[in-house]
């Protein structure tokens, strides 16, 4: 149990026919750059009008949606820490976000995952550091979660995909 559940898929996270995929979002849930622009886009308006219902999403924690025109199921939008140097909280507030993720996932009975490198396009999270959480928090959860399944860690650049395998070994 766990590794084998864990795949990484150099890919973008928008194509994938998964029952959830994470969206790496800000605290407006109103769209931005990066995979979050990428994900409303290939989901249509109809998303980014759910989104305007929720309120916005505190820091660490994770809203879910329809996925609309996505060959997904549903988007769980969670919103990632900005690096600040690594004493603000920021590795705490990055696990928060995974466990809120997995907890969601379980609410709904989600089998298939695919999450992006969260905090490390824009937000500046270091990427070895942040991927050693995604998969510390992942393995916790496919041991807790009997309805999960498949975990894929979409990577969008070289440096994602080294620091996913080195987080592995
Ligand atoms: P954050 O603001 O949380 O840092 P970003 O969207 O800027 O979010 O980046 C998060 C990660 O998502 C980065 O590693 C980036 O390369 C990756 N990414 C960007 N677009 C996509 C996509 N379409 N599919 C998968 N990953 C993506």
């Amino acid at each position: 149990m766990g590794r084998e559940i864990i795949e990484l898929r150099e890919t973008d996270i928008t194509t994938l026919q998964v029952d959830a995929i994470i969206n790496a979002a800000n605290n407006s849930l109103l769209g931005g750059g990066g995979v979050d622009g990428a994900i409303h886009r290939a989901a249509g308006p109809e998303l980014l009008k759910e989104c305007r219902t929720l309120n916005g999403c505190p820091t660490g924690e994770a809203k879910i949606t329809k996925a609309y025109k996505l060959p997904c199921r549903y988007v769980i939008h969670t919103v990632g820490p900005v690096w600040h140097g690594g004493k603000d909280n920021e590795a705490e507030l990055l696990a928060s976000c995974y466990r809120n993720i997995f907890t969601l996932a379980d609410e709904y009975t989600l089998k298939s995952l695919a999450i992006p490198a969260i905090s490390t396009g824009v937000y500046g999270y270091p990427k070895p550091q942040a991927a050693r959480i995604a998969v510390c928090e992942s393995l916790t959860a496919t041991k807790q979660y009997s309805s999960l399944k498949h975990i894929i860690f979409t990577c969008f650049n070289e440096d994602s995909k080294k620091a996913y395998e080195e987080a592995l070994k």
